[in-house]
């Protein structure tokens, strides 16, 4: 039997297991996915890798810490976050889904961010990888946060991340990236083509980071937080006329790309998906 898992602190009501032991039982795997909560996440790391532990997720508050006891890819170490490691080298390879958890969601509903004006607000982790998903391939990016130095800083680690891609030679690295504080919404929201919320406004609240009126028809919305599924920005975006994505779709997206990388199958998505849902 294969031995999958999360690593992170609380993981208590991850939503992580029933969404992967779905999948490993549509394709017939034998393998469980279990839950921990370690102290020290590099050393947790390292003991799953003698243990015989096939994979594992890394979430809140591990994903940097994960970053010293793997060899992360390069997208891992541009984002500065590993939320995926495989045991399959040695050393193990740390990964960050998270990215394509974003792209693959607003793909999943036809949304393409090609040649977008997008806006991204937060400068957290889940804002991290919303910004490195749209950053090569949006014509425009603006992070807003509460904190404004912060989103300066996401802006920045995107800026010197499209400026290594452009001295690699590879093409979609030359979004122009801006940063501003929660005030900056007003301009840019009205002119966007995409919009994400990365903040946790929205969870377990009736509460917006997005003032209704700046949304509108044009504008496609993803809003990360998945407690609850409907939040009160997509019922807006959506009052709007705007396309609207919900956050367990990001959620799916970033485990799909783990199975995948995990199984060498293609994941049953629409198991994975029926689960997740169940659970919310
Ligand atoms: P995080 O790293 O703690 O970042 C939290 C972000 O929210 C920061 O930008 C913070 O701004 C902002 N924020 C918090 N309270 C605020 C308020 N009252 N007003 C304005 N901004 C506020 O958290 P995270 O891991 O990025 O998670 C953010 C949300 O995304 C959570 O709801 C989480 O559940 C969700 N998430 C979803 C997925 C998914 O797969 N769907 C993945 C990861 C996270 P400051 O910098 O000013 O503090």
């Amino acid at each position: 039997m294969d031995v999958y898992g999360l690593v992170g602190n609380p993981v208590e009501h991850s939503l992580s297991p029933p969404m992967h032991e779905a999948g490993f039982e549509a394709l017939g795997l034998d393998a469980r996915y279990v839950t921990f909560e370690p102290a020290d996440a590099a050393a947790a790391i390292r003991g799953a890798a003698a243990l015989g532990v096939a994979g594992l997720n890394v979430t809140v508050p591990f994903k940097r810490d994960a970053l010293a006891a793997v060899e992360p890819d390069e997208l891992a170490a541009r984002v500065g976050a590993v939320n995926t490691v495989d045991f399959s080298t040695d050393p193990p390879s740390g990964h960050n889904t998270d990215v394509a958890g974003v792209a693959r969601a607003l793909s999943h509903h036809g949304v393409d961010p090609a040649g977008t004006a997008a806006v991204v607000v937060g400068a957290g982790g889940a804002a991290r990888a919303a910004a490195f998903a749209l950053a090569g391939s949006a014509d425009s990016l603006h992070v807003a946060n509460r904190t404004e130095r912060r989103a300066e800083a996401l802006a920045a680690d995107v800026r010197e991340a499209g400026a290594e891609r452009e001295s690699a030679g590879e093409s979609g690295a030359g979004t122009g990236v801006t940063a501003g504080g929660l005030d900056t919404l007003v301009d840019r929201v009205p002119a966007a083509d995409l919009l994400v919320n990365a903040t946790s406004v929205g969870m377990e609240s009736d509460e917006t980071p997005v003032p209704a009126a700046h949304l509108h028809a044009d504008l496609a919305v993803l809003d990360a937080v998945y407690a609850p599924l409907d939040t009160r920005l997509l019922r807006d975006a959506r009052a709007a006329g705007a396309t609207t994505v919900d956050g367990a779709w990001m959620l799916l997206y970033q485990g799909v790309e783990a199975f995948e990388r995990w199984t060498g199958e293609d994941a049953p998505v629409d198991a994975m998906n029926a689960a997740l849902r169940r659970e919310l």
